[in-house]
C-alpha cells in the first residue's frame, strides 16, 4: 500500500465523528492509500491537514463551541478561504452557509462560517422520525445513483453566486459546489457508498501538491 494519501481532518466537536473517520479510512482502503485521518478539536490540529470534515450531528452545539473556541474557527476559515477542500454534511453544511432559517424560529442566531454562498432552510423535511432514504443522480460522483440518508435534514433554500447545484430531490436543492467546498444536506459518512469521501481525498491530494509546489518555486528563501 502506499503511504503518501493526504491527512484528512474530521471536526471532532460532536455529531458522525467516528463514522466520518471510518468512510474516510474505508475510501484512503479503495485508492490503495495509506493517508491519514485526524479528529480536529484544537486550532493547532489544523496544522498539516490537506483536507477537512465538518460532520453532520447538532449545528447549535458546534456554533455554540466555536464561540467558545473561536480560535479553532478562524483557523477553519482561514485554510478553507485559501482553498483547502472541505466537505460538510447535514449540520456540517448548515455551519458552512452564509444564513440559516428555521421555520418556527425565523433567522437563527447561530454563529456560521459563512463560506458557502447558501441560505439554509433547517430541519426542512421535518423531525427525527420524518428521516428517509433516497437514491439520486449526482453526475459529478459518476452514473450510479447515490443513496441520501436525510435526518433532520436542511435544504438549500437560496443558492448565490458561485454556488453549483448538484443534487436534487424534487425541486429542493440538496447538495451544493463552491470552489474547493463540497455540502450535503445528507449523510454520505452512512452507508456503504464512500465516492463523496473519496472525492474529498483526491481534492485534498491535489490541494497538497499544490501547496508543496508553491512552497517549493514560490516562497523559498532566494540566495543572498
Ligand atoms: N437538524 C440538525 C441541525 O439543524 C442537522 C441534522 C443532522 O446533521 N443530521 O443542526
Amino acid at each position: 500500500m502506499r503511504n503518501d494519501g493526504p491527512i484528512i481532518g474530521v471536526l471532532g466537536i460532536q455529531g458522525d465523528v467516528e463514522e466520518n473517520v471510518s468512510q474516510t479510512r474505508t475510501a484512503f482502503n479503495y485508492l490503495g492509500r495509506r493517508g491519514d485521518v485526524r479528529i480536529v478539536r484544537y486550532a493547532k490540529d489544523i496544522s498539516g491537514i490537506s483536507g477537512l470534515i465538518l460532520p453532520g450531528g447538532e449545528s447549535t452545539v458546534v456554533s455554540n463551541l466555536a464561540t467558545v473556541n473561536g480560535e479553532l474557527f478562524r483557523e477553519i476559515a482561514d485554510v478553507v478561504s485559501r482553498g483547502m477542500p472541505v466537505l460538510g454534511t447535514c449540520a456540517g453544511m448548515i455551519i458552512l452557509s452564509t444564513r440559516a432559517h428555521d421555520r418556527v424560529i425565523g433567522q437563527t442566531k447561530q454563529k456560521l462560517l459563512s463560506l458557502l454562498n447558501i441560505v439554509v432552510e433547517r430541519n426542512a423535511f421535518g423531525r427525527q422520525k420524518d428521516s428517509f432514504e433516497a437514491d439520486m443522480e449526482i453526475p459529478m460522483m459518476g452514473k450510479r445513483p447515490f443513496k441520501g440518508i436525510f435526518i433532520r435534514a436542511p435544504i438549500v433554500s437560496k443558492a448565490e453566486e458561485g454556488v453549483q447545484v448538484i443534487a436534487k430531490i424534487e425541486d429542493k436543492v440538496v447538495a451544493v459546489k463552491q470552489d474547493n467546498i463540497v455540502a450535503t444536506a445528507f449523510h454520505p459518512e452512512l452507508g456503504s457508498d464512500h465516492r463523496f469521501h473519496l472525492h474529498l481525498i483526491k481534492s485534498a491530494s491535489e490541494f497538497r501538491d499544490r501547496t508543496n509546489l508553491m512552497r517549493g518555486v514560490g516562497f523559498e528563501p532566494t540566495n543572498p
